[in-house]
């Protein structure tokens, strides 16, 4: 048999991985050193070379993106010869255990899974039940409290009795929620994994069947795994099967959500026969990216040390480029995007990193301008997200009482005692009537279709929009958005969320204030106003310029989601004190060093050019704010680097090389003939500094920020600017 296939292209140490006899092994290396590859051409070596079944294979890895590429790689190598290989997620082992032994689970045969917002809701109907008032005890806290108990392998017997009236509520809830999830017959995502542990655990035979089953379990991006998902593989491991362990200490990054690094010394401590195996090289980034990613970890304390080089040539230095604000950097990513597709490279090279989800937003303006096509992975886009649509309804019914899909979206959110029932009436009285709901809502009181308690509801709804539109007729676009989103509640719903869902979410919401701010209302809707404008604005941009699935596109993610992937060209934006690491992250050293893994996932993830961009200033929640740049940036080794600034009030130094190219990039940016950061003098407003820009030719306008007349946006061809 030829099995050349399998060893061709791997270096030695990839080999000996590879074509080890049957042992527990750690493959403990770098990003960028073939981690994956070696775990995909083991199992083809195991099938094909050392006899063993592709059933009697298991093998795990962190997302369905992923598991869908290792799946297609090992077919490819091994001709198709996979039937009966568990390859996945935890999440979807996990499900498949399930449902082949659901009795022994304790679960009926046909269990249903319950995703997260419907977790959120059956939580929500059992608060009431319980009569817990949400305002006090938002839902969401609550789940979060019963996934991390889950996610520790704890049921509300293992907690006990809490002294801690507050801890005694959670408990309380967590068992009457189980409670109702088992009589219904439904799993949440947790529980998938706690009851697949316990499936195991309780049932020893099973166990054992499973245990001479898979002989070889392997596990990718090792250094993630939280507690439950460890458990589980520790109850698999016997003395007639093995493991292999792969992953990257310094790549952990969902500590937050309970994964423990711990659980490699763990494992390497717990079977004495582990043979840990240390890939050196790297594949993926030029010379530069690498050494500067190592140098960045390397400030990291408490690793378990590795060392990571390649025989790539340096490549290009990694281009640092401080923005003047956070339009700018949209617009300088964007025109280094179309550069490299001149260059011949594809837009689906190109990835763009940050740290929030709101900070897309910005992005994603930007590129729609330039009719660049983008996907968000992982994630939604800005105007389609769930907290942006609540506060949009709002916006909508001010200026649109009859507007009844927003009605409907908003009328019981934050809850205020509207139920399904409820609507359900005015639905009807709306469609009987031919009336708005709104105007049901006060029909069906009328009528005595509502009791009492839902029509008061209704009409203290009704009266909490009509008093946003009074307060704020007279108030700019930006503050009018502002205000509705603390008036309607919706603030302070995502801000008693715990975790890191909520977060985003109020960031997002935030970052909705700054795009009203900056909002400029195209000619097309002159008359409309600007609420009105805007609001049209975000509809056409929620629905337009979706990337078709096969078209190419630029990749826009977090930093999370783009773990175990590789691209040519890589943006990381928003690299500043304050946003990376965040404010919070930067007072404790625990999660500080997280913060810097995450940015060493971040850049690893670049093969030939990696640029790292940050403003100096940004708005955010219509303010605007000055950030330094990261300390990760000053972590950085100065020769890899080069500087790109383009304004011309820069207090470091500059080669004149960068100043050349920062001359011509302003003039390609904007045909307005300012650069952005420039003092200009303006015969009425006086002096000033230029902000933003749009348009071209005899349209194009600029924003200036004037020391005594504000911010003014100015049509450049009658401005009479003058540079100062
Ligand atoms: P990460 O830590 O980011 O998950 P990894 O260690 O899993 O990285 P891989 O994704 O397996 O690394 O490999 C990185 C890149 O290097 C891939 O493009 C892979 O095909 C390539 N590569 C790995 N080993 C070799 C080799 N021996 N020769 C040539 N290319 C290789
Ligand atoms: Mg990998």
């Amino acid at each position: 048999m030829d099995i050349s296939h399998l060893i061709d292209g791997l270096n030695d140490k990839q080999r000996e991985a590879v074509a080890a006899p049957s042992q527990n092994m750690l493959v403990l290396a770098g990003a960028g050193s073939g981690k994956t590859r070696v775990l995909v051409h083991r199992i083809a070596w195991l099938t094909q070379v050392e006899g063993y079944s592709p059933a009697s294979i298991l093998a795990v890895t962190f997302t369905n993106k992923a598991a869908a590429e290792m799946r297609s790689r090992v077919e490819q190598l091994s001709e198709g010869r996979t039937f009966g290989m568990w390859l996945g997620t935890f999440h979807s082992l996990a499900h498949r255990l399930l449902r082949a032994h659901a009795r022994d689970a304790k679960l009926p045969d046909d269990f249903q899974i319950l995703d997260s917002e419907d977790q959120y809701r059956l939580i929500r109907r059992i608060l009431r039940a319980m009569n817990i008032d949400e305002k006090q005890w938002p839902a969401k806290q609550f789940q979060w409290y019963i996934n991390a108990r889950k996610d520790e392998g704890q049921r509300p017997g293992d907690i006990g009795v809490s002294d801690n009236p507050n801890e005694q509520k959670h408990i309380e809830v967590y068992r009457a929620y189980q409670e109702s999830c088992d009589r219904a017959g439904l799993v949440d995502f947790a529980e998938l994994l706690l009851r697949a542990y316990e499936l195991w655990k309780f049932n020893p035979a099973l166990l054992a069947h499973y245990q001479q089953r898979f002989r070889y379990i392997l596990v990718d991006e090792f250094q993630d795994t939280n507690t439950i998902q460890y458990a589980w593989l520790r109850l698999l491991q016997c003395p007639s099967n093995h493991m292999m362990i792969v992953g990257d200490d310094d790549q952990s990054i969902y500590g937050w959500r309970g994964a423990k690094i711990e659980n490699i010394q763990d494992f390497g401590s717990n079977a004495d026969d582990v043979v840990t195996i240390r890939l050196e090289q790297n594949y993926r980034s030029s010379a530069n990216i690498l050494k500067a990613s190592n140098h960045l970890i390397e400030h990291n304390q408490g690793r378990l040390g590795k060392s990571l080089w390649t025989d790539d040539k340096d490549g290009e230095a990694i281009s640092v480029y401080a923005a003047f604000n956070d339009v700018d950097e949209a617009r300088f990513v964007v025109a280094r995007v179309q550069q490299a597709v001149e260059q011949g490279l594809s837009l689906s090279d190109c990835a763009i990193l940050y740290r929030n989800n709101a900070q897309s937003r910005v992005l994603e303006e930007a590129l729609m301008q330039e009719r660049v096509a983008y996907k968000i992975y992982g994630g939604q886009r800005f105007f389609e997200r769930l907290e942006i649509k609540h506060a949009l309804s709002y916006m909508r019914l001010i200026s649109n009482s009859s507007d009844d899909a927003s009605f409907e979206r908003v009328v019981n959110t934050p809850t205020r005692g509207i139920g399904q029932r409820t609507i359900d009436i005015m639905r009807q009285v709306a469609r009987e009537q031919q009336i708005s709901m709104w105007q049901a809502g006060i029909k069906a009181a009328e009528l005595g279709l509502l009791n009492a308690r839902a029509a008061g509801a209704v009409a203290r709804f009704r009266d909490l929009i009509a008093q946003l539109a009074e307060q704020t007729q007279h108030y700019d676009l930006h503050e009018q958005c502002d205000h509705v989103i603390k008036g309607s509640g919706l603030l302070a719903m995502f801000q008693a969320e715990k975790g890191e869902k909520g977060q985003a979410r109020v960031e997002n919401l935030e970052e909705l204030v700054t795009a009203a701010q900056q909002f400029i209302a195209p000619e097309e809707t002159e008359g409309m106003t600007p609420l009105i404008a805007f609001l049209s604005h975000a509809a056409l941009e929620a629905g337009d310029n979706q990337a078709e699935a096969d078209e190419s596109a630029v990749q826009l993610m977090t930093l999370h989601s783009a773990k175990g992937l590789e691209f040519p060209v890589v943006f990381m934006v928003g690299v500043e004190e304050g946003m990376f690491p965040s404010q919070q992250s930067s007072e404790e050293s625990g999660r500080l060093e997280e913060e810097r893994r995450l940015c060493y996932v971040g850049m690893t993830r670049a093969m030939q050019k990696l640029y790292i961009c940050h403003a100096e200033s940004r708005r955010l929640y219509g303010k605007e704010v000055f950030h330094s740049r990261s300390r990760f940036i000053r972590e950085l080794p100065s020769e890899c680097l080069e500087e790109i600034r383009l304004t011309t009030s820069v207090s470091q130094p500059l080669t004149s090389d960068s100043r050349f190219s920062s001359i011509r990039e302003s003039q390609a940016f904007g045909d307005t003939g300012f650069a952005l950061g420039q003092r200009v003098q303006h015969p009425k407003f006086g002096f000033g500094v230029v902000l933003n820009y749009e348009g071209s030719g005899q349209q194009s306008r600029v924003q200036v920020q004037f020391e005594e007349a504000g911010s003014k946006w100015l049509v450049t061809a009658y401005a009479r600017l003058e540079s100062a």
